[in-house]
């Protein structure tokens, strides 16, 4: 196995508004093989988009590093995609050149930049509506734009904090299904975090439980079903119901 991330013995402690102390991560480490799908699933302020900005050298620990391929996440700065909770695309660039953003911002020419989006836009589906603004575009084929836009980069690292939590559940379900296929093309390692246990089981190929105040890892759970994973095989197996079960009330007690 190799290791894509590893996050060794991190610590972080904010301060809030009024001067009090937060312990966001507490002496947190796991790791992560290289291709492997990982799900983060904890209550909210459990620190998990802290954890995620850290793997991409947003947020510095006060305790403890992260190694990316061996190396610092300062290093390997530009190398991690992050497809963010409120997708954040520019309004007044196309579809295109919000994909394109990143790759522009390296230098790439035109030519270049345009083809390289183009087939991301297509992985994702949305080759039709390159030319479309993000407002002309439902919240789904937003986070789709989000998904090509972080991989545009060709990142050894995709990092997704909980992307499809204000889509509806149908747009959802379709989105999950897209990843998974993504993944299964690329073959990239992913970190996907989400409070949703049913998502967390049918993503991933591990789930890292995270508890609250201060942020720690609770558990960490191998889901081991079969892959390709549909609906019906992960709602009628009953080794996947047990799992949800289980989850569910580690996160209740967490
Ligand atoms: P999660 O993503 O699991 O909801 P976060 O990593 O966003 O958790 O936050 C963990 C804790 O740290 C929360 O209590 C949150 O309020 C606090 N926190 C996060 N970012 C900051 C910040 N920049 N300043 C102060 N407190 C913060
Ligand atoms: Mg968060």
């Amino acid at each position: 196995m190799t290791t894509a991330i590893h996050v060794d013995g991190v610590s972080k402690t904010y301060r809030d508004a009024r001067g009090h102390e937060v312990e966001a991560l507490k002496d947190v480490s796991l790791e992560i093989a290289e291709g492997e799908f990982v799900a983060f699933l904890g209550p909210s302020g459990c620190g998990k988009t802290t954890l995620l900005k850290m793997i991409d050298n947003m947020v510095q620990p006060d305790r403890g590093q992260v190694l990316i391929n061996g190396t610092t996440a300062a290093k390997a700065t530009g190398q991690i995609g992050f497809v963010f909770q409120d997708v954040a695309l520019l309004p007044w660039r196309t579809v295109l050149a919000n994909v394109a953003l990143g790759l522009q911002a390296r230098g790439m020419r035109k030519a270049e930049y345009t083809r390289t989006a183009m087939d991301y836009l297509a992985l994702v589906g949305l080759e039709r509506y390159a030319d479309y603004y993000p407002w002309q575009l439902s919240g789904g084929m937003q986070q789709r734009v989000g998904i090509a836009r972080a991989l545009a980069i060709s990142p050894i690292v995709l990092l997704l904090d909980e992307p499809f939590g204000a889509v509806d559940a149908i747009t959802r379900k379709s989105l999950q299904k897209e990843l998974l296929r993504i993944w299964d093309t690329l073959k990239i390692t992913v970190v996907f975090v989400t409070h949703d246990v049913h998502e967390a089981v049918f993503l991933a190929d591990r789930v890292v439980v995270f508890s609250a105040n201060p942020g720690q890892v609770r558990a960490e759970v191998d889901v081991g079903l079969p892959r390709p994973r549909d609906e019906s095989a992960v709602t009628a197996n009953p080794m996947a119901m047990e799992l949800q079960v289980k989850l569910t009330q580690m996160l209740e007690e967490s």
